[in-house]
C-alpha cells in the first residue's frame, strides 16, 4: 500500500524497528515501518531473551506467545573442559521470569510481526530499501524505492533502526565511535547429544572459549573462540575445535547453520539530531557474547516510546525528552558493553590457566556469585 504521510517513520523492520512500532501504536501514535527483506529472518541468529525483555513483553501483553516458542534456560554451568568449576541458578531470582528465553530470531521477528500487523494492518512496507532523507524544520522526508520505483513518505520523526550500517545515521551525519576488538567466533546450531538439558555451558579450557545453549527442538548453539576470523566457516572446522578442547563428539549430527563473528562495540554520538532519531544497533553496538544487543534495542524502543508518547502531549518538552532517552539509554549501554567486555575476557585463550579457574571459583563459591548473576541475565541495568 502507498502512503505518503505518517507521524512517525521507522526505517527498518527488524527486532528493535518491530517492537519500536508495537509500543507506539500500542500508544496510538501512528507509525510506519520500512523494511528492505520481504521476509522476516529464516536462521536462528541471535537467541538470548532476558528476564527484562519478557517484562517488557508482558507489559505489551505478548509474552506468552515467546514463551511457547522458546527454551527456559534455568541454570548456567562453569566447567573448565573437565570439570564442572561451579553454577549458577536463575531460579534466585524474585520475578516471574527467573530464566532466559532462547528463542531463535525466526521466532521472535515472527512474534513480533504478527503482533505489529494486529495493532497496525498497513503499518509495515516490505521490500522497500530507503535511499536518502531530508530534514525542514516542520517534517522529515524519506525516499525509498519499492519494485524499481522511487516514493517518498513525510513525518514528524524518522527513527533509524537499520542496524549497525544505518543509512539513517549515516544521512543525518551522526558519528559513530568505537572498535573492533581482536576476538573472532565460530558459532553453528547441532542436534543435542549432551545431556545438559535446559542448562547453558561455559567451558573455559586454556585454547580459548566454547559455549554451549539449549535451542527448541532438540538442538543446542555452540559458539567456540577462534585465533583468526574464519572466511568459509564449515561444520567440520567447529565439530574439530570442540573436539580437541573439551572432548565433546558432534560428528554427523543434523546441523542447521553455521558461520563465524568478529566483534565490535560502537556507540553513536547523539542518538537524535533535529527529526532523526536512532534506536537499537543503529544507535549501540556490543560484544554479541552474552547476548544482551537485541535486549539492549528493545529497552531502548521502549524508553523512545514512552518520551514520543510525552512530546505528543507537551511538544514544547521534546528536546529535553528526548535527550532523557539519549542519557538513560547511554548510561544503560555503557554498563552492558562493560559487563559484555569481561565476559569476552574472561573467555580468551589464557597463558595461566589456572589463575581464570581460580577466579571462576570464587566467584561461583561466593557471594560474588549474586553480581554474575547479575551480569549473566542484564539485572539491575536501570
Ligand atoms: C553472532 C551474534 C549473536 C547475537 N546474539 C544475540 C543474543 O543472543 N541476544 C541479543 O540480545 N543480541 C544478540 N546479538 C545482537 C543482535 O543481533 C542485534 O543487537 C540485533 O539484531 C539488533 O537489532 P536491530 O533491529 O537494531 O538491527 P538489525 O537486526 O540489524 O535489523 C535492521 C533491519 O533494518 C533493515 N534495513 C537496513 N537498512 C535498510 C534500509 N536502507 N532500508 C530499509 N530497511 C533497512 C534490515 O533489513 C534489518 O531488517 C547477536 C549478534 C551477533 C553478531
Amino acid at each position: 500500500m502507498k502512503k505518503n504521510k505518517s507521524e512517525i517513520t521507522i526505517v527498518g523492520g527488524g527486532p528493535v524497528g518491530l517492537f519500536l512500532g508495537i509500543c507506539l501504536s500500542q500508544q496510538g501514535i501512528d507509525c510506519t515501518i520500512l523494511e528492505k527483506r520481504a521476509e522476516p529472518v529464516q536462521d536462528s541468529r541471535s537467541l538470548g531473551i532476558h528476564p527484562v525483555s519478557l517484562e517488557l513483553f508482558e507489559k505489551s501483553g505478548f509474552v506468552n506467545e515467546f514463551l511457547e516458542k522458546g527454551i527456559s534456560i534455568i541454570k548456567g554451568l562453569a566447567h573448565d573442559g573437565d570439570r564442572i568449576l561451579g553454577s549458577i541458578d536463575f531460579d534466585q531470582f524474585e520475578g516471574p521470569f527467573n530464566f532466559i528465553l532462547a528463542c531463535p530470531q525466526f521466532y521472535t521477528e515472527r512474534i513480533l510481526l504478527a503482533k505489529f500487523q494486529e495493532l497496525n494492518p498497513d503499518g509495515l512496507i516490505t521490500e522497500a530499501t530507503v535511499r536518502r532523507i531530508k530534514q525542514s524544520d516542520q517534517e522529515v522526508s524519506c525516499w525509498y524505492l519499492k519494485a524499481g520505483k522511487e516514493n517518498c513518505i513525510a513525518s514528524k520523526y524518522i527513527i533509524g533502526c537499520d542496524g549497525k550500517n544505518s543509512l539513517v545515521r549515516k544521512e543525518s551525519g551522526i558519528l559513530y565511535e568505537g572498535k573492533q576488538y581482536p576476538d573472532t567466533y565460530i558459532m553453528g546450531d547441532f542436534d543435542d547429544n549432551t545431556s545438559y538439558g535446559n542448562q547453558a555451558v561455559v567451558f573455559l579450557p586454556k585454547q580459548g572459549l566454547i559455549e554451549s545453549f539449549p535451542l527448541p527442538d532438540n538442538m543446542r548453539r555452540w559458539v567456540v573462540k577462534t585465533d583468526s576470523y574464519i572466511d568459509s566457516p564449515t561444520p567440520s572446522i567447529l565439530v574439530e575445535l570442540v573436539q580437541q578442547r573439551i572432548g565433546a563428539d558432534l560428528k554427523g549430527l543434523k546441523k542447521t547453520m553455521i558461520s563465524s563473528f568478529g566483534v565490535q562495540n560502537f556507540s553513536a554520538e547523539n542518538y537524535f539530531k533535529d527529526r532523526v532519531i536512532l534506536c537499537g544497533d543503529a544507535a549501540h553496538v556490543v560484544s554479541p557474547i552474552g547476548g544482551q544487543g537485541m535486549n539492549l534495542g528493545w529497552i531502548g524502543a521502549w524508553l523512545l516510546a514512552k518520551a514520543l508518547f510525552k512530546i505528543k502531549m507537551n511538544p514544547e518538552k521534546e528536546t529535553e525528552l528526548l535527550s532523557d532517552y539519549q542519557k538513560q539509554q547511554k548510561k544503560i549501554v555503557k554498563k552492558a558493553s562493560r559487563r559484555a567486555e569481561w565476559n569476552m575476557i574472561m573467555g580468551r585463550k589464557q597463558l595461566f590457566p589456572f589463575l581464570r579457574t581460580t577466579m571462576v571459583q570464587l566467584i561461583l563459591k561466593t557471594p560474588l556469585k549474586k553480581v554474575a548473576l547479575k551480569i549473566f541475565t542484564m539485572k539491575n541495568l536501570y
